[in-house]
């Protein structure tokens, strides 16, 4: 994993000969659509205190999708996104207080402009980490060596990934991009949302098999809350404050050796 000032001496923003990072004029004219911030975070890039930026847009239509405000290419009318200037302007005013920034989504790697995003945001001295759905293995592979941590979302078993997604074959392109990981040196994990009509039971026990079969050892299950989801039957299909039961947590159990529930 690659520090944060060995990346620093070859990113875009420029060193004044008093100290201070000056954002360059053609850094602040970069297109990336952010939905939103959240300014301090202790839970979203473990181990570090960090920002989260929310990257507008996302091709995949998720039943529970607790962002669906961040799924139109373009922000909703009435909804105002950050210019990427005000952006890193506003980043620089938090060197030395935070740790990282998270680009979470939305899908951040949608956007053609990431990877260039990413180095501004290194080169202002933060590690970096990414929230993704994996939907592009190649997009991620160019980011990888930019990046200090990923937790990806694995949705479902392959064959049913549509059933979460909307999508066909959408599962393809996630557990390339698990593999993509799993040979990469960058921290990464893997987790999964729990609903009981769209990840039901015997879904889970097949991807924690596949999981298994990849070598995942460490594996994230966040049971389904209803926050910010706009979808009415998958509201009404959880119980309200669904966690995982203990036989279903010792079935995963024998594939996976650490299960932790968040
Ligand atoms: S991939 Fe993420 S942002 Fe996109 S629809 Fe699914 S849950 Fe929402």
């Amino acid at each position: 994993m690659e520090s944060a000032a060995s990346s620093a001496s070859r990113a875009s923003p420029r060193i004044s000969s008093a100290g201070a990072i000056a954002v360059r004029d053609d850094v602040l004219q970069r297109e990336l659509r952010i939905g939103g911030i959240v300014p301090f975070t202790t839970t979203d890039f473990p181990g570090r205190l960090a920002a989260v930026l929310f990257v507008q847009g996302c091709p995949w239509r998720c039943g529970y999708c607790h962002n669906p405000h961040l799924i139109p290419a373009v922000a909703d009318t009435g909804l105002r996104e950050h210019t990427w200037a005000g952006v890193l302007r506003w980043l620089e005013s938090r060197r030395g207080l935070l740790d990282g920034v998270v680009f979470s989504g939305g899908e951040p790697t949608a956007q053609r402009t990431i990877g260039e995003a990413v180095r501004d945001v290194r080169a202002l001295g933060f590690q970096v980490g990414l929230h993704t759905a994996g939907m592009y293995p190649r997009r991620l592979a160019a980011l990888l060596p930019d990046l200090d941590w990923v937790g990806l979302d694995v949705k479902a078993p392959r064959a049913g990934y549509e059933i979460v997604t909307g999508v066909a074959a959408s599962g393809m392109a996630a557990f390339e991009s698990l593999d993509l990981l799993r040979r990469a040196s960058v921290e990464y994990e893997v987790r999964t949302t729990v609903h009981p009509v769209l990840t039901p039971p015997a879904a889970l026990q097949m991807l924690a098999r596949e999981l298994a079969a990849r070598g995942v050892a460490r594996w994230t299950l966040q049971p389904f809350r209803p926050i910010g989801c706009e979808d009415e039957t998958v509201v009404a299909a959880a119980p309200r404050g669904m966690a995982v039961d203990a036989p279903l947590l010792a079935a995963l159990g024998a594939h996976i050796p650490e299960i932790v529930v968040r």
